[in-house]
């Protein structure tokens, strides 16, 4: 027998067959191909992602230009930085509109072939227009209240 006692062969066995070792060393292990492909994932996801980005801010510019006749811009206030820029559907009903769609706005509007009805807005104007009760954004009625030359202040309820 190569143990020089019961006791010393039991402790052999129940160190080499201790469970909590066991799991350890496939914890390890498996903390390690998860460690592995997790950065791979990560990685390559970063990739997707930024292509996904890229081809969503291609669409967008495309539509606007579209819809804005050259260079985007707000047809309420000539805002012409891209990120504040939005479609606005003109005879309002765009968020119900949007909600039907299950693909993305901008690409749905370049493969119908870029419908009527829609004009470009900035998030701005867009907003102020779609919350008031006339319709109409604050720069529009100042607008109208110049022409008339009326100070805008003297009938500014907000
Ligand atoms: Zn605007
Ligand atoms: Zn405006």
């Amino acid at each position: 027998m190569p143990f020089a006692s019961k006791e010393k062969q039991r402790a052999y066995n129940k160190n080499r067959y201790d469970p909590t070792r066991r799991s350890q060393y496939h914890i390890n292990a498996r903390g390690k191909d998860l460690a592995r492909s997790r950065a791979w994932y990560a990685g390559h996801a970063d990739d997707q992602r930024k292509q996904q980005r890229e081809l969503k801010s291609q669409r967008k510019f495309i539509v606007l230009s579209h819809y804005s006749g050259s260079l985007p811009r707000c047809a309420c206030c000539d805002e012409e930085r891209i990120e504040f820029l939005t479609i606005n559907h003109l005879n309002g009903g765009g968020n119900a509109h949007r909600r039907t769609m299950t693909t993305n706005f901008y690409l749905w509007l370049i493969q119908n072939d870029f419908p009527k009805d829609f004009n470009v807005l900035c998030l701005n104007c867009n907003f102020a227009q779609g919350h008031s009760r006339d319709g109409l954004c604050p720069h529009e009625r100042e607008r109208e209240l110049q022409s008339k030359r009326i100070n805008p202040l003297i009938l500014c309820n907000a």
